[in-house]
């Protein structure tokens, strides 16, 4: 524990108000709840590393948590929010110390509608929670990240952007939301329910622009879903099958996750289960039960081979789920085997034959590079998500992003490794900065417009945006 002067009366201050368990000063605490999942990235590992909390407040009530903006404002603290720490851009990582308020003990589904589909939450309830308590009622999230079991409601809007379920329902900006209680950070610590557009302030704002105190989540009628890998002879032949089945309206699909060879290997629990086809490209899917044989059916056209399936009673009940390695959780599976690998973000073209053009000249790119284990193989390994942003709107459309694998460590090197990707018209939402508003996904001046409103002075979570962005101009 940290015994400076400061550091016992912010602690004896902060204890009088929340109580023994709503206080950590320790150092292993302070240690943890300074950092989020960004050591994925060689470069921010560098970069936040020494970035600490002076102190970590749990509060446990809407109350609890305004006598602690009041204190903060009176003590001009800087104020970090915190779900549960996943973010994988140190999104909630305390740039200026100060107080770290995890909202662990807000965690709580207060309602979840059968009759209207709406789960209303505080905001560190977790989104595992919502779907399993949803399923019965009939309901299911529209869409959640692969670390659904652990994230918080709060940080999937506060940092997300999709996950399973988004080529079917979209994305967090395409009505996830229906409506969020936000708290300001001033004196007066008010409460404000905001709707409609006034949402996109507070969507992917890496927790800038106000505090959200609850949550009210559309969720989507719940569909029995089953699980099906199906391995191809290349990635060419995976993505235009999984291309076809996100245009066929006929087959509902809550996940297409496409994978070239070697990251299949990587997967170790679903090779064990023999998923996995050494040599072959893997399509991970979700569908709708009794439309996975005709989707197989299909799949034969292009080589596709059923190696694992599961029917809708084993959905979310067995030891994984397919979107167990699924969206930033491949990066994970390969970088424990192998510490050479990071990743990118990277926008390819909807179109399938420029999307192949665009990851041939990104091969030639990287070029092979030694692995490891001393063999040689290419500098990067393709994995596709598709999805859909827009939905419901006249902007409706089909995404392939990858997160690519890319083997490369030097901050130099990955940075030329985006710039060649921008070179040839493929946006990079970078996860190796920690600005908000280098990110091409944020929403730019309802951010700021709602940061001026909720967050005046800017105690939130300061350091998030570049200097000009912070000073109000997007
Ligand atoms: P945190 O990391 O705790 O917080 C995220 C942001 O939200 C922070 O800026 C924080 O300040 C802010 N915040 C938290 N609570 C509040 C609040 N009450 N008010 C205001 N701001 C708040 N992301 C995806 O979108 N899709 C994926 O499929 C996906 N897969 C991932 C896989 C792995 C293996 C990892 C490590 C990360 C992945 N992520 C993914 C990123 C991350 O897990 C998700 O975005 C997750 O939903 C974040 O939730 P959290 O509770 O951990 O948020």
């Amino acid at each position: 524990m940290t015994t400076t002067p400061q550091a016992n009366a912010l602690h004896t201050d902060l204890l009088a108000m929340l109580g023994e368990r709503g206080v950590l000063q320790d150092e292993r605490s302070l240690t943890t709840f300074s950092k989020d999942a960004f050591y994925y990235s060689p470069v921010l590992r560098a970069e936040l590393a020494d970035k600490r909390a002076d102190i970590i407040a749990a509060p446990q009530s809407v109350e609890e948590l305004r006598e602690l903006v009041r204190y903060a404002c009176a003590h001009d603290l800087p104020l970090t929010m915190r779900g549960s720490g996943t973010g994988n851009y140190g999104q909630c990582v305390p740039l200026a110390g100060g107080i770290v308020v995890s909202t662990h003990r807000l965690g709580r589904i207060l309602e979840l509608n059968a009759q209207t589909g709406v789960a209303r939450t505080e905001p560190g309830a977790r989104l595992g929670q919502i779907e399993r308590q949803a399923r019965p009622l009939g309901w299911e999230l529209r869409c959640y990240p692969s670390t659904w079991a652990t994230a918080a409601v709060g940080g999937f809007v506060g940092g997300g952007f999709g996950g399973v379920g988004s080529v079917r329902n979209g994305v967090l900006w395409d009505g996830f939301l229906r409506s969020i209680i936000v708290m300001e950070v001033t004196p007066q610590a008010a409460l404000h329910r905001l709707e409609g557009a006034a949402l996109l302030g507070f969507i992917h704002a890496y927790g800038t622009s106000g505090i959200m105190v609850e949550l009210e989540v559309n969720l989507s009628a719940a569909v029995p879903w089953e699980e099906a890998a199906l391995s191809f002879p290349d990635l060419e032949s995976a993505l235009r099958f999984g291309h076809a089945l996100a245009l066929d309206a006929a087959q509902d699909k809550r996940l297409i996750s496409l994978h070239e060879w070697p990251i299949p290997g990587y997967f170790g629990p679903l090779e064990a289960a023999g998923g996995v086809a050494s040599g072959r490209a893997l399509a991970l899917l979700e569908l709708r039960e009794g439309r996975t044989d005709a989707v197989l059916e299909r799949a034969r056209a292009w080589g596709g081979e059923l190696t694992y399936r599961t029917d809708s009673a084993a959905y979310h009940a067995g030891k994984f789920c397919l979107s167990d390695f699924t969206w930033n959780h491949t990066t994970l599976w390969a970088m424990r085997r192998d510490e050479g690998w990071t990743y990118l973000q990277s926008n390819l073209s909807s179109e399938v034959e420029r999307a192949l053009a665009q990851m041939a000249e990104l091969r030639a790119y990287h070029g092979q590079v030694q692995v490891a284990d001393g063999s040689q193989g290419c500098g990067v390994a393709f994995h596709l998500e598709i999805g859909r942003q827009g939905v419901g709107s006249e902007g409706e459309r089909l995404f392939i992003s990858a997160l690519d694998l890319i083997y490369l460590q030097d901050a130099a090197q990955i940075q030329a490794a985006v710039d060649e990707r921008e070179r040839i018209g493929v946006s990079v939402a970078n996860p190796h900065t920690y600005f908000l508003d280098a990110d091409p996904r944020w929403s730019g001046q309802p951010v700021l417009d709602a940061r001026a409103a909720y967050n005046p002075r800017g105690l939130l979570n300061p350091g998030k945006l570049s200097r000009g962005a912070e000073a109000g101009s997007a």
